[in-house]
């Protein structure tokens, strides 16, 4: 027992708990007094936020200190608003709608027509759920046989078969028991982690009362992520392919809690990722809400962990923190430049000599040949296995900087420029020469990249501090399975469905 409802604690009251044994009351009051100070630690962590977060230290939670939401002052109520069979609140919000266009917010507009489910969901199955032992005396309970249950809701589930995949609708029963001691102690479906969003009416909760069941999310959230499909898209394809008729809005919903659910295992990812020998970092450009940010990422041969943010350097600590001590892999980009162990990326070198190579001045074109050939001689030699390979480099990297010192000289900008950044950079750039488990290109932090490029072309990014953080959470753990030969989907749906309970998630095996 951690948690004590509202409905618990209004049967707790004078007369309840003068008609208990002194032995009983002393458990009774000293279950209260963890739970209050459950609560006070609580109300200290953080007072926008009603749950101890797994993440209390995000950086996007910043600015939402001291805003006081509604708590879980009454679960039911709130996650009631889930259910698309709700009608719409009027009146009263309707003097905050916008008459104009630009300034709409996303989603449903105060006092817009709500709609009904047209159908009645028919449940394959009913499962029911029991309270096993009193919240406060702790003893066994058994429901008598005939109760009624007092609540119940469906759940829409996807189930993969032999052929194909399936989706089939159960109802859920809860049952309440009353205990020898004179409680009723109810069962409850489960309560997770909570995120919130600055000036969002409605906060994410993670729960186990809601219509969509862990695979079917999970499915939705590939759909999105993966295969880049729109809202829309999903709600059309979900209805002509499976007949299963959802809104745009609890399909949003799935996504975001798919990459809620991911955030403690992406903590788990950002600490294994201190202890790699070897990490490629890179960043994209990417849209916040229309800001311009970065997207980052850090991969070695077993973890990828995803983040967006700023391009300062404290963003990069981050994902690479004082505890690292493992060589990076990365462009030039000067943030990186003051870490030591690090190997200076020469596809971008090489670029920049093709570049040269099609210049119009004659001694660039040929300075740029120099430097392709002694760039690509040296990835060329280091591939080849053993001594043989390793002695060739000594007379290419002495060309290289010859070629370099007299590069330095020239007057075409581009030349110049080019010789002084791998001068200014040498043991960077030749690191593995020296350490030839080092990779001498930035290839699969590039490649990480390349799908979340394709989608910010399409989507124009993410909305919100929450979406790109449920986003990157999403990318960090299908990225990491498959380094690990593990498959994504199995893996998020099992972590949603303990997030739900309020469960932390199990490491990705590999
Ligand atoms: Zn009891």
């Amino acid at each position: 027992m951690d948690h004590l409802t509202k409905d618990d604690l209004a049967q707790i009251d004078r007369t309840y708990l003068q008609s208990l044994e002194k032995e009983t009351v002393i458990d009774v009051a000293c279950k209260l007094r963890d739970f209050s100070i459950a609560m006070v630690e609580r109300v200290e962590q953080n007072s926008s936020n009603s749950s101890k977060p797994p993440s209390s230290d995000s950086p996007y939670d910043k600015g939402n200190k001291g805003k006081s939401d509604s708590k879980d002052d009454d679960a039911k109520s709130s996650s009631a608003e889930d259910k698309e069979n709700k009608t719409t609140e009027n009146g009263a919000l309707a003097e905050n709608s916008q008459s104009d266009d630009s300034n709409r917010s996303a989603g449903r507009q105060p006092g817009s027509q709500g709609f009904w489910r047209s159908e009645t969901p028919v449940p394959e199955s009913t499962i029911p759920h029991y309270p096993s032992v009193c919240v406060i005396c702790g003893k066994g309970l058994d429901v008598p046989e005939g109760s009624r249950p007092y609540m119940g809701y469906y759940v829409y589930e996807l189930e993969k078969t032999a052929s194909g995949i399936r989706i089939f609708c159960t109802l859920h029963h809860y049952y309440a028991a009353v205990c020898d001691c004179g409680h009723e102690t109810k069962a409850q479906p489960g309560e997770g982690y909570i995120s919130n969003v600055e000036g969002r009416k409605k906060d994410l909760k993670l729960t186990e009362y809601t219509m969509v069941g862990p695979m079917l999310a999970t499915f939705i959230a590939a759909l999105s992520v993966r295969f880049r499909m729109s809202r829309v898209k999903i709600k059309e394809f979900l209805s002509y392919w499976l007949s299963t008729e959802l809104s745009v809005g609890t399909i949003d919903k799935c996504i975001r809690e798919a990459g809620v659910a991911c955030y403690p295992v992406v903590e788990e990812l950002v600490e294994e990722l201190q202890e790699q020998k070897i990490v490629n970092l890179d960043e994209t450009p990417w849209y916040e809400n229309g800001c311009f940010k970065w997207l980052w990422v850090a991969i070695s041969t077993t973890v990828a962990v995803f983040y967006v943010g700023t391009r300062k350097k404290e963003e990069m600590l981050k994902l690479i923190t004082t505890a690292f001590t493992g060589w990076l892999v990365t462009d030039g980009y000067l943030a990186y430049r003051s870490y030591e162990k690090r190997q200076r990326c020469l596809a971008h070198l090489i670029r920049k000599a093709v570049a040269l190579t099609g210049a119009v001045d004659e001694k660039a074109q040929k300075m740029g040949d120099w430097f392709l050939r002694e760039l690509r001689g040296l990835i060329k030699a280091m591939a080849e296995d053993g001594e043989g390979g390793r002695r060739k480099c000594n007379p290419i990297l002495a060309r290289l900087k010859r070629a370099c010192n007299l590069g330095s000289e020239e007057k075409y900008f581009k030349l110049r420029a080019l010789a002084k950044e791998i001068l200014n950079d040498w043991d960077a750039v030749v690191a593995f020469v020296k350490n030839p488990e080092l990779p001498p290109t930035n290839n699969d932090a590039e490649r990480a990249l390349r799908h979340a490029v394709i989608s910010r072309r399409i989507s124009f990014g993410t909305r919100t501090t929450e979406g790109s953080r449920a986003y990157t959470a999403l990318l960090s753990v299908i990225e990491t399975c498959r380094l690990r030969n593990q498959d994504p989907w199995q893996y998020i749906a099992q972590t949603i469905a303990l997030g739900r309970k309020g469960v932390a998630p199990s490491i990705i095996p590999g």
